[in-house]
């Protein structure tokens, strides 16, 4: 083939579900040079394409758009040893694992992720006690499931600087003993401050976790990926350009920045996109950081530089914080316009949702969590906490009228889309619970999160999120289709194959 001839693909005997619109059903495509140039329905006459394949009746979406994922962070906490919920069910197997792994790995950081203090046995964090009689001497970091916190050995505390007289960031808490008051190794909101004072990965770790994570994400059907990032700033777009330039990253990124970091006036590169604007807001005892009349400040920097804004809210008292300060920056029409979005908006009850819409602010929700936390929602609710009815709230979102689109959060939440989507329409934990299931949306509904949804969310709309005519190939091909499943297995539903552009980047094509 010459560079000049046209690659022309056509797919055919499929269930396509086009998302357009009108939510067209199709029984085949053709692919151009990369980009969709023909829907086609049973009957219609096809010119013939350079390759005919027959996908069997396999089911064809658009491929699938994560807007708020951790690339990097998944990639590197696949690296480490698993301590979720679904693996261990103590502080005493957290123990065994971690002194196994000191065992395998003599010397250097031992870096472990996933607990969840009221999904184990004892009811409690880990701390540095139990790390220390875990592997003596070792430096020891167990992060939490949440992504908001850390556990430090003794040996790791030391080697940071953490004592009882270490100044405490803004927004973190080193939480210390009652009676002795020295540091327990529990520490809050301060995942930025200990990476700031470990040795940085190496440039072939960043690599090997970029490449963990896109295997993983394309395996899973994801064709475009956000890094949701709230320290990311030029080096960040540099070292995805990089990757995604050779091939090393497949979806296609969009970066989130720092609002210091837009301040340096970085730009798109030829393969990343810039998104976002991020904020978070965090509470650490009983104090909002930032305040308030700071988060406005940096919403209308931002807001008059025409940046869409993304604020990180998960507390019920951080998503009224935060519309709020939207709403005295901006009117309905110019936030709708910039597409300002709020990240989880985790507890929302219906008049929370009807404000946000008012405000004309999108959200990016998590159902994920619904799969892999819900047994906590339910048990925190038991105690008094969050009625998992205004948990991840889609229901209430959609009928209030808001744009929302669902995204992984991984490492933080499971990075298949599939399982998000499951947990979306049944409102069912991994462990059978039941998770405010008034919350439950249609499969179409929860599709749609994942496709023109969270397009739009990235201004992307014009590029991707559908099949239809002159957007890109990118695509998702299922065995099943999610519609006729029950909706249980949704979650378990074979990927063939992911395309970007046209190509297939994972599995294999039926008849192929
Ligand atoms: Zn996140």
């Amino acid at each position: 083939m010459t560079s000049t001839a046209t690659d022309r693909t056509f797919l055919y005997n499929a269930n396509v579900l086009t998302l357009d619109p009108g939510d067209a059903l199709a029984t085949g495509l053709l692919i151009e040079d990369g980009r969709v140039a023909q829907v086609v329905h049973d009957g219609d006459v096809i010119s013939g394409g350079d390759r005919m394949i027959d996908l069997e009746g396999a089911t064809i979406l658009p491929g699938f758009i994560d807007p708020h994922c951790h690339p990097l962070a998944l990639g590197a906490a696949m690296a480490s040893i698993d301590c979720s919920p679904a693996t261990v069910s103590s502080v005493a197997e957290i123990g065994e694992r971690i002194a196994r792994a000191a065992a395998d790995t003599p010397s250097g950081w031992i870096r472990a992720r996933g607990h969840d203090e009221l999904l184990l046995a004892e009811k409690r964090h880990p701390n540095a006690v139990d790390l220390d009689v875990a592997a003596p001497g070792r430096l020891i970091r167990l992060s939490h499931g949440s992504g908001h916190g850390d556990v430090l050995s003794s040996a790791a505390m030391s080697a940071l600087g953490i004592n009882r007289t270490t100044v405490v960031p803004p927004g973190g808490t080193i939480e210390c003993d009652s009676v002795t008051g020295e540091p327990t190794g529990v520490l809050f909101e301060m995942g930025g401050w200990i990476r700031d004072r470990l040795p940085k990965p190496s440039e072939i770790d960043l690599q090997r976790y970029a490449k963990a994570a896109s295997d993983q994400l394309v395996g899973a059907g994801v064709t475009s990926v956000t890094d949701a990032g709230r320290d990311n700033s030029a080096d960040k777009l540099a070292l995805y350009s990089g990757l995604t330039t050779d091939g090393r990253f497949m979806p296609r990124p969009t970066v989130m920045l720092s609002p210091e970091a837009c301040r340096t006036g970085v730009e798109n590169t030829r393969c990343v996109r810039i998104g976002a604007t991020k904020i978070a807001i965090t509470f650490s005892g009983g104090e909002m950081h930032p305040e308030f009349d700071a988060l406005v400040e940096t919403i209308r920097t931002e807001h008059h530089a025409n940046r869409q804004v993304a604020i990180h809210a998960v507390e019920l008292e951080a998503v009224i914080m935060a519309t709020e300060a939207f709403a005295i920056v901006g009117s309905r029409i110019e936030n709708l316009a910039l597409r300002h979005r709020l990240e989880h908006a985790s507890e929302c009850p219906p008049e929370v949702a009807r404000n946000i819409a008012d405000a004309g602010l999108s959200v990016v929700t998590q159902p994920g969590f619904i799969h892999e936390r819900g047994d906590r929602y339910l048990i925190a609710q038991r105690s008094g906490g969050s009625k998992t009815e205004d948990l991840y709230a889609a229901k209430n979102l959609i009928d209030a009228g808001v744009h929302v689109a669902a995204s992984s959060d991984a490492p933080v939440g499971p990075a298949s889309p599939l399982i998000a989507i499951q947990a979306a329409v049944t409102r069912n934990a991994s462990g059978g619970g039941s998770v405010g299931p008034s919350q439950a949306i249609s499969v179409g509904q929860a599709l749609r999160m994942y496709g023109p949804n969270a397009a739009w969310m990235n201004h992307l709309e014009a590029e991707i999120g559908t099949i239809e005519p002159g957007k890109r190939a990118d695509l998702v091909v299922l065995q099943n289709n999610p519609h006729g499943v029950d909706p249980q297995q949704i979650g378990s539903i074979p990927v063939l194959a992911t395309l970007i552009g046209g190509k297939t980047v994972s599995g294999t094509l039926p008849g192929n």
